[in-house]
């Protein structure tokens, strides 16, 4: 396949990037192997030099894993990518690589907790500073700048609240200073929002979530022009070790393949489900940026083609209510993970987002009684009627 800039997002995520190995196989091949052989040590000393483009050492770049990068290189819009372990592996190498001491960071507060803890503690422990904002307002990151501002970084729609940020708006505040975005777009996927597109410089995803999309194996990649790949990630990514294990890249690939299918299913059982719990009389009210009553609506229009696989709402009975509601629950279980084939439901105060202080969780609204709900592939049907019955017991 050489014109896969031409293809659909559904016909790439199924032949995109592929290269068949002699045998001619249908499947993507999984190449286990750590290394390479030459066949001469002129041949070595080329590829060493990059005059010739082979590979060299699984953790620099491996083929298995080539096939996934440029597979979500044609999805995203962008011209290079780097498959990591795990999504914080991403996000902390698509920061760290092009951070130093004496460095500024302003970030968006509604963030998943791992995120939040690379941004607030460990960026500072090596001299680099950064802000947290309220998202939901622009003025807020423009407020934040300080003369050493390097990088923004934001999620949206953001975990667990569901609320936006205004992602052109902040890539153009960050043009102005010659500074970077970075976006975690795990929430919205590659089908629903395009970061790139919209202003951004770099996307970072847990392909643990959607892209996997069946609860296997953890992944990440990180997205980005290549340019900046070639400045800031190449180097960090070979040399501190990241690297996606190509079993794990084999198994992304094949989650790719249904991507579009499940995340329809997903984001259409949401909408019914959301639906169905916002008319309910033991629900205070529901998040959901499909809906013309999510506070940023306008927002979700301008940059998502798409409402979300994710709900979050709140009971009117607190923490009790939400807790009977979760062992009640017989189709949905309970689970912090996202983005799978099997509806999920977490209660964020006590679980993902436990170690915020009161008045941290108060800031970001995750209230008692609120609990964020990941829509699997189920029949929609058998959902609602699991929330019906959950909910009558209250
Ligand atoms: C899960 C998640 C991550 C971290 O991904 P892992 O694969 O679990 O390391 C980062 N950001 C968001 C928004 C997530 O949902």
């Amino acid at each position: 396949m050489t014109s896969n800039h031409t293809l659909r997002p559904a016909t790439q995520l199924v032949h995109g990037g592929f290269t068949r190995s002699n045998f001619g196989e249908t499947s993507e091949a999984i190449y286990m192997t750590q290394g390479f052989v030459y066949d001469s040590a002129e041949a070595a000393e080329a590829r060493f030099r990059g005059e010739d483009p082979g590979f060299i050492y699984a953790r620099y770049a491996s083929p298995t894993n080539d096939i996934f990068e440029k597979r979500m290189c044609l999805m995203e819009g962008a011209e290079e990518a780097r498959a990591t372990a795990s999504g914080m592996a991403a996000v902390s190498a698509a920061l760290l690589c092009q951070l130093s001491a004496g460095d500024h960071v302003v970030s968006a507060r509604a963030l998943f907790g791992s995120c939040r803890w690379v941004i607030d503690t460990l960026l500072p422990r090596y001299g680099i500073e950064s802000t947290l904002v309220d998202g939901r307002d622009l003025a807020n990151f423009e407020a934040a700048i300080r003369p050493n501002t390097k990088v923004f970084f934001l999620e949206s729609p953001a975990n667990p609240t569901l609320e936006v940020v205004d992602i052109a708006g902040v890539a153009k505040l960050a043009n102005q200073l010659g500074a970077k975005l970075v976006v975690d777009n795990v929430f919205a996927t590659p089908l629903m929002q395009k970061p790139l597109e919209l202003g951004a410089h770099v996307v970072a995803y847990s392909a643990t979530k959607h892209i996997d999309g069946q609860g296997r194996c953890l992944g990440g990649v990180v997205l980005s022009d290549k340019a900046w790949i070639d400045e800031h990630l190449h180097d960090y990514f070979r040399h501190t070790g990241p690297s996606l294990s190509p079993f794990n890249a084999w198994t992304l690939l094949k989650g790719l393949e249904t991507l579009p299918l499940r995340v329809r299913q997903q984001t259409s059982n949401a909408g019914a489900v959301t639906d169905f719990l916002a008319e309910h009389p033991a629900v205070a009210k529901v998040t959901y940026p499909g809906r013309a009553d999510h506070p940023q609506a306008e927002i979700c229009a301008r940059q998502m083609s798409g409402g979300s696989t994710l709900v979050a709402f709140e009971l009117k009975g607190g923490k009790s209510a939400a807790f009977a509601m979760q062992n009640a629950l017989e189709v949905v279980r309970i689970s912090n993970n996202l983005g799978d084939a099997k509806s999920l439901i977490t209660h964020p105060a006590t679980t993902t987002h436990k170690n915020l202080t009161d008045e941290a969780r108060d800031e970001l609204g995750i209230a008692p009684g609120m609990v964020r709900l990941s829509l699997g592939i189920e029949d929609v049907q058998d959902l609602i009627e699991d929330f019906d019955r959950a909910l009558s017991g209250l």
